[in-house]
Parts: C-alpha cells; sequence; structure tokens
C-alpha cells in the first residue's frame, strides 16, 4: 500500500468510497410491501410516523447522486424494490423496470459504481401474505427475481449483494416481534434464516449463471456477495456463567454459523429451547465474491433478563444509544476477511441528528479500517450509512444517519449538507485519511 507523511494513510488503488440506502427508506411511496402495512399498525413505530413520502429519493434519486458525485464518492450502493418491480406473481412493472434503468443510468453517468442489493428487508405483499420468509417456495420466488434483474440489468450492474443482514431480518421480525410480521418464536427465526441463506446461495448461481450468458460482453463480471452485519456480542458480566453462555450461542447463531454456511454449505443454527435447523446446501458452498461487513456496534449480553442486549456502561452512544466503538470495526473486519475473501464495507455509520459525534467518528472508524488494511485484509472499500436522513424502520424518523440532513417536516424534503459529508469527501477525494480531512472532523 501507497504510503505518505505520518499523518497520511492511504488506501489502495481503485479502493471504492461512498454511501448506501436502501429503496424502501429513501425512497417514498412503497405501498405495495409488508412495511407499509405493517407502519399503519398503531404503535409499532417510534413517533407514530409512517415511511411516507421518505426522502422522495424516487423523484430526487439524480440530485441526491449530483451531491455524491460533488462529494468525490466513485460507488453507490442502493437497492431494487421487489414490490415495485414484481406487484403480482411473475408479472413485472414497466414503468418501475424502466425507472431503475435511469437509477443506473444516473450513476453510471456520474462515475459512481452501482452496488446493488435485492433484498433489502421488504417483501411484496403477495410474498408475506404466502408465508413470507417461512416459507421454502419464498427461495423459488426470489431466484426468479434474481434472474429477472440479473437478465435486466446485468449489462449496467458488476457488483450484487443477494440478501441484507439475513440474521437482523430474522431477530428483528421473528424473534423479537419489532419489525414484520411480529412474530416472537426463536424456531421460526432459525428457519428463515436458513431460508435467507439458501436464498443468497440461489442468487449467486443464478447472477454468475446470468453473467455468463450476458450477450452484452462488458467484460467486467459480476461480483456476488451479501451484506452481514457483524455485530460484537460480549457477556456483560465477563465472569458470570450464563452472560459467557448466551453470549457464544448468539455468536455462534448470529455471526458464526451465517459465514459457515457460506464457507462450507452447510446451514447449522441452533439456540436453547428453539426447533435446530441442519440443512446442506451445495449452492451455498464457495457463494461469496466478497464480503459485505455492516458494522456499526457491540452488544453486551446479560442473561436472564428480558432486556437481554445493553450497551456498555460509560461508553461513548449514538442518538440511538449504541455504542461508539471502532476498535470493535477493525475486528470485525479481521473476522470478516478470515473467510478468506476480500471485504466491503457495505454499511457503518452513526445516527446524530447534531452532526457532533460523526466527523470525528468518520476519522476514527477509516483509521480502524487502515490498521485492519495494515494487518492483512483485503478490503475493497467503504459505504457509509447513509447518505441522507432516511425512515430508520421501528424507529421511524428518529435515528438520522446521513451525511445529508432531510427535512420531514416539509413536503420538497429538502437536503442540507453536513459537516460530516465534507470529512467524507476529502477522503474519498484523496484516497487517504489526510490532515486536510482530520481539519475538517475537527471544524477547522
Ligand atoms: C440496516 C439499515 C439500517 C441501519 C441502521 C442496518 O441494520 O441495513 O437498513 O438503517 O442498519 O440501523
Amino acid at each position: 500500500m501507497p504510503s505518505g507523511p505520518a499523518d497520511r494513510l492511504a488506501f489502495p488503488a481503485g479502493f471504492l468510497w461512498g454511501a448506501a440506502t436502501s429503496a424502501h427508506q429513501v425512497e417514498g411511496g412503497n405501498t405495495g410491501n409488508d412495511w407499509w402495512r405493517f407502519e399503519h399498525r398503531p404503535g409499532v413505530i417510534r413517533g407514530d410516523r409512517c415511511s411516507g413520502d421518505a426522502c422522495r429519493h424516487l423523484q430526487l434519486f439524480d440530485a441526491d447522486f449530483a451531491l455524491a458525485q460533488a462529494d468525490g464518492h466513485n460507488a453507490h450502493r442502493l437497492s431494487l424494490e421487489w414490490s415495485r418491480l414484481e406487484p403480482e406473481p411473475g408479472r413485472f412493472d414497466p414503468g418501475a423496470v424502466a425507472h431503475y434503468h435511469e437509477v443506473l443510468g444516473s450513476l453510471r453517468r456520474r462515475g459512481l459504481e452501482p452496488i446493488v442489493t435485492l433484498h433489502h428487508f421488504t417483501n411484496p405483499l403477495w410474498i408475506a401474505d404466502a408465508g413470507g420468509w417461512e416459507a421454502r417456495a419464498t427461495v423459488d420466488h426470489f431466484a426468479s427475481f434474481v434472474r429477472f434483474c440479473a437478465r435486466e440489468y446485468g449489462g449496467e450492474v458488476d457488483w450484487w449483494c443477494t440478501v441484507n443482514e439475513p440474521e437482523v431480518f430474522a431477530f428483528r421480525g421473528w424473534s423479537e416481534g419489532l419489525w414484520p410480521p411480529a412474530v416472537r418464536d426463536n424456531s421460526r427465526a432459525l428457519a428463515v434464516i436458513a431460508n435467507q441463506l439458501e436464498a443468497h446461495g440461489r442468487a449467486y448461481r443464478v447472477l454468475h449463471a446470468e453473467d455468463r450468458a450476458d450477450a452484452d460482453g462488458d467484460g467486467a463480471p459480476a461480483r456476488v456477495g451479501f451484506a452481514k452485519h457483524r455485530v460484537q456480542l460480549e457477556p456483560l458480566r465477563p465472569w458470570h456463567p450464563l452472560d459467557q453462555l448466551q453470549a457464544w450461542f448468539e455468536r455462534r447463531v448470529f455471526n458464526e454459523a451465517v459465514e459457515q454456511a457460506t464457507a462450507e454449505g452447510l446451514i447449522q443454527l441452533s439456540l436453547p429451547g428453539a426447533r435446530p435447523v441442519r440443512r446442506v446446501v451445495q449452492e451455498l458452498v464457495g457463494a461469496l465474491d466478497w464480503y459485505g461487513l455492516n458494522y456499526y456496534t457491540r452488544w453486551m449480553v446479560r442473561s436472564l433478563s428480558p432486556d437481554p442486549h445493553v450497551t456498555r456502561p460509560g461508553s461513548e452512544r449514538n442518538d440511538l444509544g449504541w455504542e461508539v466503538w471502532p476498535e470493535g470495526f477493525e475486528r470485525a473486519i479481521l473476522a470478516a476477511a478470515r473467510l478468506g475473501k476480500p471485504v466491503l464495507v457495505t454499511e457503518n455509520g452513526f445516527a446524530d441528528a447534531r452532526d457532533e459525534l460523526r466527523p470525528g467518528a468518520i476519522v476514527r472508524f477509516v483509521e480502524a479500517m487502515h490498521r485492519a488494511i495494515a494487518s492483512g485484509a483485503r478490503v475493497l472499500g467503504y459505504l457509509h450509512w447513509s447518505l441522507l436522513d432516511n425512515f430508520e424502520w421501528a424507529d421511524g424518523y428518529h435515528g438520522r444517519f446521513g451525511l445529508y440532513a432531510v427535512d420531514f417536516d416539509r413536503p420538497e424534503r429538502p437536503r442540507t449538507r453536513r459537516r460530516s459529508a465534507e470529512v467524507l469527501a476529502r477522503i474519498a477525494r484523496a484516497n487517504a485519511l489526510t490532515s486536510e480531512a482530520r481539519a475538517a472532523a475537527a471544524g477547522s
């Protein structure tokens, strides 16, 4: 890796710098998915505010990408909204299909490499009503959707991210019951993780098969990964055997089992009191060209408690109460890299409405990433969560993660640049953490 003056930390040539979003959180008007229906139940969303028009990114995408371009980004992660593209089984909506061509065209024109997620938490209502991700048939439906996307958009997309955070999706929706379908049953949560992992394996094969058949000959091979939320889980009381045991189980099911599945093709999931899953899926063997790492925080595990995850006492926290811990990021990158695949940071960010903590945190997290690279991890890029403040799921509009603030009280949803955008812009333009970026973070 190139080196420079002591305070300059350079990144490998071709490093991807950018931001990440997901369709439902920014587009607005996604009336045909299970989240839209769920949000309208009273009391499930903080502040009782639905996604509604969200950031109006559906209309404003090109202006938003212009902001990213001006900030020196060279990549952007987005998701395709399945319910928009396939509102009924097997029927693809021509308007929605054309819309995403425009979106991808805008990214390409602006020099932003599209990194396209195919499942980011939302499902068409027809999927949710037919058993959702508990049904094996959903894996088949998803594979057909992926085939459609590969054929339609394969000439414009080289980087595909199959599923976002299978473990978060499953636990929030089927174990904690905080997201649709609001079930509280660990056995069902394990079944959902297994089906999502199987879907990843199927999607991986479909994307590569379609890429080989791709007649446009754009030359660049498809690169397929998934996004894994690698939360650090540690016993709150290190001396307490039950805290230790529970943290071990959670690490195993949340992090390690997901990784083992893509390495060996063996899905092996268990939790005390839940029906275990053991399934061999050949399509999963080696089904990862890159490991998409989403990193936010660590949770301290407290056994025998109705609230089993707490923030480490005395730690620095973001607006959602999550610990801000750069060393955990370094550890997560190194752990991900042990799978032998390059790592792409598909999300890292901070809920910080006043942008007080974020500018410095970006610097500290980029330093942590640099340390991980210096220790041998192959890292391809860093995509900040998020470009814009957006609909933060059950937290509604409470968690503000944007490099750009969005005013959700005004119908036009104006964007305001935060200092953090400048910090990341300086890093991206230099492909290095420089004294200029540090100065921007310090407000000078
Ligand atoms: C998800 C995003 C979410 C972010 C912050 C990740 O788990 O992929 O959709 O907004 O974390 O909570």
